[in-house]
């Protein structure tokens, strides 16, 4: 009888499950928001699209207090060292998003001036299409970040850190 009890009230895991499960449900993103993508992540945002369903609506404009850097709009060459700093200052783990065309590969902006995909400057996870993208491709962006999250074990993230701050040491 009394183990059964036991049986009802302990539940075994992996600390990686566990501790994955919590960093998937409970994202605090900073959105970098430079031209229109930012307006269709607004109505994300909003009550009837409610990026609050996956645990995400804590939104935070300090690298600080955010996990989840998601880029919405155009990045130019000036602004791309503000972006990195940005990435640099944000505790670890934190994840990258990059949302419509124009933050992922320049868009139809192949200017001197534009930076030709952000990844050129920061890791990013999840790249999401379109000019802009719906709001319900920005949540998929959400969900598939969510699911990248829960499979990753917490020595790939050590190794993830060492690999960017290599690179920052090397542009130094
Ligand atoms: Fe604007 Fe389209 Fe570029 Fe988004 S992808 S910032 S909507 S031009």
């Amino acid at each position: 009888m009394a183990e059964m009890n036991i049986n009802d009230a302990v539940l075994t895991t992996r600390l990686d499950a566990v501790v994955n499960w919590g960093r998937k449900n409970s994202l605090w993103p900073l959105p970098f928001g430079t031209a229109c993508c930012a307006i269709e992540f607004m109505s994300m945002q909003a009550s009837k699209y409610d990026m609050s369903r996956f645990g995400a609506e804590a939104m935070r404009f300090s690298p600080r207090q955010s996990d989840m850097l998601m880029i919405l709009g155009t990045v130019t060459n000036k602004l791309a060292p503000v972006l990195r700093t940005i990435y640099a200052q944000m505790a670890e783990p934190k994840w990258v998003i990059s949302l419509g065309v124009c933050a992922s590969s320049g868009g139809m902006y192949r200017t001197y001036a534009t930076l030709q995909g952000v990844d050129r400057v920061i890791p990013v996870d999840v790249y999401v299409p379109g000019c802009p993208p719906r709001p319900e491709s920005m949540l998929y962006g959400v969900m598939k970040l969510q699911e990248k999250i829960e499979k990753e074990s917490l020595s790939m993230r050590k190794d993830h850190i060492a690999r960017f701050y290599e690179s920052l040491a090397r542009q130094d």
